[in-house]
Order: structure tokens, then sequence, then C-alpha cells
């Protein structure tokens, strides 16, 4: 049996083996193709990771040593912004943010890096200081040395061939500046120098300034006599003005005193609209008794007399007297608190001379409707900043920035033709007529 058994054993022992010496030697070969065809993938793999993928990794490094987090880094790619980001070293927490919320604006990315915060306005003035000839690098100097009020006056100031003296004087004067008072040292509008027709002269929103005149032939639209409960006698004024005034003196009058059952803020106008000769021979008549410098002090140039437009009036409060004296009353007061629920402005206030180009005229008011009204009172500007800013037709049609322009009329677009006509100004009421309207 042992001998069986052995017998066995050497029998069984290579019957065992033989499938493993079998595997053994096919599996030689095999191994030598997957491995060819393992490693041939590998190195074009690799080649393309160091062709492509090191210089991101890399870039991605840098991306985050500027700054950025790993999601703005991924918004970067995806914005292709990687390289002018590297380029210039940028990064700012505002271009971060609009990065990752992908509310940047690629095409104004150098402003991001001067500004503390962008938003339409901001973006619609660069374009407006393009438009106006200013050179990229000025226009981004300004933004990153002045605050956004700092920076509208120049819409309407003549072009500044050296911007650093108007930003100079911009910081020298920043603690009293703001956006209610803007003072200058120097004097950087040359009135009546670069005289253009109005444009779209019979729209409600046109503007008439030291810079923008209307002919002597415009006409206000519809004219319409002012009831002498509004007004005094034999004034006339843009139908839908006339209209607009009745219901701001109504709304006055319909104002109780509690102790005297009388309307503390009544108000009426005394001077509305002035005819281009009315204007003439009033200017005339300043030049000849005190002669031409003084009468551009005092009198506006026809043409140039927003009272033209026939949208303007003069105030005076009922009972008080003279139309300087009309700030020091409740009317006043009112008037300022509700015009533009009437769709008028004050047009030249307290502390915006330099702008403007007129001396705080408390009793000075431009019909413009109630949206516009609204807007302009909250925008904080003049109205020769908020016309230029969001009104005026673009010098390049090319240029326009639509989107944001919420106000923007269709633009019926004039030559601008430099005349060498007489140009006139207005800072005085025709007459200092304070007679009590019948009521
Ligand atoms: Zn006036």
């Amino acid at each position: 049996m042992t001998r069986k058994r052995r017998r066995l054993r050497k029998i069984k022992l290579p019957k065992i083996n033989l499938p493993k010496l079998k595997v053994k030697k096919k599996t030689g070969p095999r191994r030598r193709i997957r491995k060819s065809i393992i490693i041939i993938p590998l190195l074009v793999i690799s080649l393309i990771f160091g062709l492509f993928y090191v210089p991101k990794m890399i870039d991605n490094g840098k991306l985050k040593d500027l700054g950025y987090s790993k999601e703005e880094i991924t918004a970067i790619r995806e914005l292709k912004l990687t390289k002018t980001i590297l380029d210039n070293e940028w990064y700012s927490d505002y271009l971060a943010i609009s990065i990752r919320d992908k509310s940047i604006k690629t095409e104004y990315i150098e402003l991001y890096l001067v500004s503390s915060s962008l938003s339409d306005k901001e973006f619609l003035l660069y374009n407006r200081l393009i438009d106006k000839g200013y050179n990229k690098e000025q226009v981004l100097k300004l933004f990153k040395h002045l605050r956004f009020f700092e920076i509208t006056p120049l819409l309407v100031f003549d072009y500044q061939e050296d911007i650093q003296v108007y930003i100079d004087d911009c910081i020298a004067n920043k603690e009293t500046n703001s956006e209610d008072y803007f003072v200058l040292s120097n004097n950087y509008y040359t009135h009546y120098q670069d005289a253009k027709p109005a444009p779209d002269p019979t729209n409600i929103n046109l503007l008439v300034n030291k810079t923008y005149y209307v002919d002597a032939s415009f006409e206000p639209v519809q004219i319409a006599p002012l009831s002498v409960q509004y007004a005094a006698k034999d004034l006339q004024l843009s139908a839908e003005a006339a209209s607009a005034l009745a219901q701001w003196c109504n709304k006055a009058i319909s104002l109780k005193d509690e102790i005297t059952g009388e309307s503390p803020v009544r108000f009426y106008a005394v001077s509305a609209y002035r005819s281009y000769e009315r204007q003439e021979t009033l200017y005339n008549n300043y030049v000849k008794a005190m002669g031409e410098e003084k009468a551009d002090a005092v009198s506006a140039r026809p043409g140039f007399s927003e009272h033209q437009t026939g949208l303007t009036v003069d105030l005076a409060a009922v009972g008080s007297e003279g139309l300087s004296a009309f700030k020091d009353t409740e009317a006043y007061n009112w008037v300022i608190a509700n015009g533009a629920d009437f769709g008028w402005i004050l047009r030249y206030p307290e502390g915006k001379t330099s702008i403007t180009g007129y001396d705080f005229e408390p009793w000075h008011y431009r019909y413009i409707g109630v949206d516009l009204a609204k807007k302009v009172v909250e925008s904080k500007l003049t109205y020769d900043e908020y016309w230029m800013l969001y009104l005026a037709p673009w010098n390049d049609e090319a240029n326009t920035y639509p989107k944001v322009v919420e106000n923007k009329q269709e633009e019926n677009k004039q030559e601008e033709n430099i005349t060498e006509e007489n140009i006139t100004e207005e800072t005085q009421p025709e007459e200092n007529n304070t007679e009590e309207p019948n009521t």
C-alpha cells in the first residue's frame, strides 16, 4: 500500500504542477505587449500633461499667491482673464467678488483695479469721458484718485489737458466737498466758449446753459397763459409746464396752518417765458448801462436763457418781498422738498456755481417732468451733469452704452456747429415783480 501510495503521489505531483508551468511559459510575451500598450499612452499623457497642465498649475499657483481662491481661479480661467491678471499682478477684493459672481464686465477690467466699487453709472461715466476726448490712462487716473461726484463735473467743464491739475484741486478741497457742495480753487469752465445748439430742443429734457443755446426763432411748444392765481400778470409757459405749475401751486394752497387756517407755503411765478427779443433788449440795456463784462454778470445773453424754453419760472412767496427773500421763507423749504413730485427742479443750487456757471438762485426752477425730476434729485447731480451723463447724444454712435441709460431719449443728433453768435446767460430775473397774484 505504501508503495502504491508513493507511486500515486509521484504520479499526481506533476499533474498538479503542470498548469502552473504552462501559465508561466505563456505570460512572458503577453506581459511585454501589455507593458508597451500601457507605457506608450502614459508617455503621451505625460507629454500632454507636461505641455498643458504644468503651465496651468504654475499659473494657478501664481493666482493663488496673488490672493485668489480656488473658486475664483476656476472663474478666472472660464473668463479667460488669467493672462491679463498675471501680467499685471492684479488683485483687489472687489475684483475677486466680481469674478466669483461673474458680474465682472471684462471690457472694463482695469477699472476694477482702481475703483472700490463699480456700477452701471461708473461704466457710463467712463465711456462719457472717453467720448469727451480723455484717453484711457487719464480716465483710470481720475477713477483712481477721485470720487464719482468729483469726476462728473468734468463732463460739463472744458477738456482738461493736464488732468493732474484738476485732480490736485479736488484733493485740496476734499474735506469740504461733498455730493451737496462742490467748490474748486480754479475755474475749469469757459462760459460760451464752445457754444453749441441744444440738441433736440423740443424735448422737455432739453439743456440750456452756458454751452447749449436755443435759436432766436425758438419758441416753446404750445405756449399757454398762466392764471393770475399762480403768477404775476401776462406770463406764459409751455402748456405742460403751465399745468404742472398749477398743480404745484394748488397743492401748496391746499395746506392749512392749524392756527391761522391759511396755507403757510403759498408761492407764485414772477417770471416765466421770455422771448429771444425780450432777452436781447434786456441784455443790451444792461450793456449800455454798465458795459459788457458787468452785463454778463447780471444778465443772460439771448439764446442762453432757460426762460426762452418756456419751461422755467422764477418764484416768490406770497407776502414776502423780492426774489432773494424767497430762500428764507417756509414756501421755499416746501418747494424744495416737493418740487420733483410736480416735475420741477432747483436749477442753480447752492455750492454748485463752478458747475452750473450761476450763483445760487433759490427762486429759479425748471420743469423736466416728474419721472426725470425725481431721478435728477436722487442723483444729487446738477442738471448740467445729469444731462451730460445720461441724456446727451454720443459723439460716436458706436460708443453708445444704451443698456444702462434709463433716461436716454430718442437722440436727434445734430451737427455740433460752433457759432460765433453772441451768447447770453441769465443770472437775474427779468424784473423783481413781487406783485401779489389775484386769488
Ligand atoms: Zn430765472
